[in-house]
């Protein structure tokens, strides 16, 4: 007797090879019906024989095609139909429409061996691709996902192209990249006049040109790349030269994972992250023989690494031998460039060369970056091969939301039903071109995933652009977020936590609700809301953002307040190359109090620190004292320095002025900066632990959430966590979001829909 049922799946079935993947299942197991995308995901019908339709529910449930994710999936008995045969119907377009569209995967070992097969009509085409890889979000413009709502709808597919598209059991059947020589996109190769440059081969002339030493600009999945040989130390120094970027460090591309290996050291763990279909940046350590240009990376101990992840970057890798530098290309803090007119207007003094195709980009995406940190993946910026994939929350919102994030490493996230959408890297709201590519990116968003948001949570700082974007919309609820509580609060979702926690968000700065700068803080909190319990004494900024650029100033700031103007006979290097009519302007400063707001921000007590050792008193990029200090410390050292405490309005404010002379006196007697970076470090670990045990003890809390831009510091980061853990602690840090301001969206999302539960908004 035959048997039906109504299969429907909801999760990342699109634009993964999901429908091919059952027609062949269902035909292997004589079973008819049909498979359909529909707005919200899968739905099937299928009959046939009991024992096969138990065995089709199995296999679906249990070896699902790699790439996709399931997150829901129902069955129902139904009356069979009599269905000839299995069919792959067409998918549904009504008004209702909700699905997770797959992120960009990179080119899978099928692909890549017809890539490299001479005898394969796609040999050494540039832009093959299958439902198992290829580009998805990036070319999407609406939902469904299909070829007419791409940005190849202008490519007609030939006939081999239009058979394989067509016959289900191919790989490529419903591939809505599909495309060959013959039919889809092309390379161009322009010189950097805008006049195309005669090449008959596109792939070979750009090797030759890379090998001279030229600057290409290289069109890719998400926007441009910046490349050039990495192991030559003229081209790498060229290019930071024309891009204005003196120590921040470059990405480098390497063509597989031996030649990772030369330059890094690289273990399994960071091998599955490095290799896998996401293909973000691996922050892996040096080796001390590593043949890359010490100019690509100065004053660190990690490359950032990544594996060809388009079939242009294979060819190119494979058949140049070369190491590239691949840099987003942008102009200093400006988003990445990905349409053809901005990249001939802005980048034309960079490059030497452009390799450009007229596969449109839709929407920008930047390279992903990851780290392995106590044996977890941690993404630093999620970006390219992670968005718009969306984070499954345990609880539906209770209605719709967008939340606007912060300023720097700005995300955007629109929470919908269980779905946290958070969106790929927006960068530094600081100028007109990041912001309309924060709200173009709101507006893609809310189109793709339909969401109409009728709640808004934004930072309480009210210079932020992206509070100010939510201020300017009208006729739709808002909610201010506290910048740390939403760290914390971001951490806790990330790891799925609910009810009360300490959380500990160390960072550069964080409106304050005294109007002050926070960053130094150790809250008591919960999705509700939270309790200042401790944080860092506050001290002045001497200069404003003029301070966060020029450490030295919260150093001598330090000193001062310390020693007095005894500081002047401190027999150190730091005092006897103090400039003198700087160091006066900066005094009366520090006595007037002018341009000077309060701050307890862990961060510049790192970029104090870093200065005070000589390591870094200016800074040509977000975090470089921060990092160099880091970078410095001599791990194996386990000296640390003291620290007080102030108890103020039931608060604690932590005192760092024995931590200063601590280090001063280790710089006199002329201790090593590694040892001392090292036990800087320890004692800021100390310092966690012990006002956790403090705030256990009344609070009776176990659990503590680490957050925040300092944590992305691996050596505090490991440090703390091992002490807490000594310390009878469960603790959480970030893994699928973010530990930086990049996180913060999640967070506020998170919250705003407590914040209006509540009844407040
Ligand atoms: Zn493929
Ligand atoms: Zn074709
Ligand atoms: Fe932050």
């Amino acid at each position: 007797m035959k048997h039906a049922i109504q299969i429907t799946i909801k999760g990342l079935v699109q634009g993964v090879g999901f429908r091919p993947f059952i027609f062949n299942l269902a035909s292997s197991l004589n079973l008819s019906g049909y498979v359909l995308n529909t707005t919200t995901g899968v739905f099937i019908e299928v009959e046939g024989d009991r024992v096969n339709i138990n065995k089709f529910t199995e296999h679906v449930r249990t070896q699902p095609p790699p790439q996709s994710e399931i997150f829901e999936i129902q069955s129902k008995d139904i009356n069979p139909a009599g269905y000839a045969d299995f069919e792959i119907r067409e998918s549904e377009r009504p008004e209702e429409r909700f699905v997770p569209i797959s992120p960009e995967l990179a080119t899978c070992t099928e692909c890549l061996s017809e890539l490299f097969n001479p005898e394969d009509r796609r040999y050494r085409y540039p832009f093959i691709n299958c439902t198992n890889c290829g580009p998805r979000f990036t070319i999407v413009k609406d939902i469904p996902y299909d070829r007419k709502f791409t940005t190849m709808s202008v490519f007609q597919m030939c006939e081999k192209c239009n058979a394989e598209y067509h016959y289900p059991a191919d790989r490529r059947f419903h591939a809505q990249p599909n495309a060959c020589h013959v039919c889809g996109p092309k390379l161009f190769l322009f010189d950097n006049k805008m006049k195309e440059f005669p090449a008959t081969d596109v792939i070979s002339e750009t090797c030759r040109l890379l090998k001279e030493g030229q600057i290409i600009a290289l069109k890719g999945l998400g926007g441009y790349h910046l490349a050039c040989d990495a192991l030559n130390k003229d081209a790498v120094s060229k290019l930071r030269a024309r891009k204005f970027r003196e120590y921040k460090p470059f990405a480098i591309m390497v063509k597989d994972i031996n030649t990772a290996r030369d330059i890094c050291f690289i273990d399994e763990k960071e091998e599955q992250l490095l290799s896998g279909v996401k293909r973000p940046i691996v922050l892996l350590k040096k080796r001390p023989d590593a043949p890359v240009s010490e100019e690509v990376a100065p004053n660190q101990k990690y490359f950032g690494i990544m594996l060809p992840y388009t079939s242009l970057h294979h060819l190119l890798l494979a058949e140049s031998g070369l190491i590239l530098v691949m840099t987003s290309a942008n102009t200093s803090s400006e988003p990445i460039v990905f349409k053809e007119k901005d990249a001939f207007d802005r980048l034309c003094n960079i490059t030497d060369y452009y390799v450009i195709h007229n596969r449109e980009i839709h929407i920008r995406t930047d390279d992903s970056v990851c780290r392995v940190e106590l044996g977890k993946d941690v993404v630093l910026r999620r970006s390219r091969g992670y968005a718009p994939h969306p984070l499954l929350m345990k609880h539906p919102f209770a209605e719709q939301i967008l939340a606007c994030g912060a300023e720097l490493k700005n995300t955007f996230c629109l929470a919908r039903g269980r779905y946290a959408f958070l969106s790929h890297h927006i960068g530094d709201l600081e100028n007109l071109e990041t912001l309309s590519s924060f709200e173009n990116g709101i507006e893609h968003f809310k189109r793709i995933f339909n969401i109409e948001p009728s709640l808004i949570a934004c930072d309480l700082h009210p210079e932020y652009l992206s509070a100010k974007y939510a201020h300017s919309l009208i006729n739709i609820r808002k909610a201010g977020v506290q910048h740390h509580h939403a760290h914390i609060v971001s951490c806790m979702a990330d790891n799925g936590l609910e009810g009360d926690i300490i959380g500990v968000s160390f960072d550069g700065t964080g409106y304050g609700l005294d109007g002050k700068i926070w960053g130094g803080e150790f809250l008591v909190c919960n999705y509700n809301g939270f309790q200042r319990a401790a944080h860092f004494e506050y001290f002045q900024l001497n200069g404003g953002e003029k301070a966060i650029k020029e450490p030295w100033r919260i150093a001598a700031s330090f000193l001062y307040k310390i020693y007095g103007d005894d500081m002047m006979n401190l027999d150190i290097d730091f005092v006897r190359s103090l400039d003198i009519n700087k160091w006066q302007i900066l005094q009366h400063m520090i006595a007037r109090e002018i341009n000077s707001p309060l701050t307890s921000s862990a961060g510049r007590v790192f970029d104090a620190v870093s200065a005070l050792l000589g390591i870094r008193k200016e800074i040509y990029y977000e975090g470089q004292a921060a990092i160099e200090l880091e970078m410095k410390a001599d791990s194996s050292d386990n000296g640390r320095y003291e620290f007080d405490c102030k108890e103020h309005d039931g608060k604690t404010a932590i005192v760092l002025d024995p931590l200063i002379r601590g280090v001063v006196t280790d710089i006199v007697k002329g201790v090593a900066v590694n040892a001392i970076s090292a036990r800087f470090h320890n004692t800021i670990a100390d310092i966690v632990s012990a006002m956790c045990l403090k705030i256990k003890k009344h609070a009776g809390i176990n659990r503590v959430a680490l957050s925040g831009g300092v944590f992305q510091n691996s050596l505090l980061m490991e440090k703390t966590s091992i002490l807490l853990d000594e310390n009878g602690f469960k603790v959480y840090t970030h893994h699928r979001v973010p530990t930086n301001d990049g996180g913060i969206s999640l967070g506020q999302a998170v919250i705003a829909n407590e914040i209006a539960k509540a009844g407040k908004v």
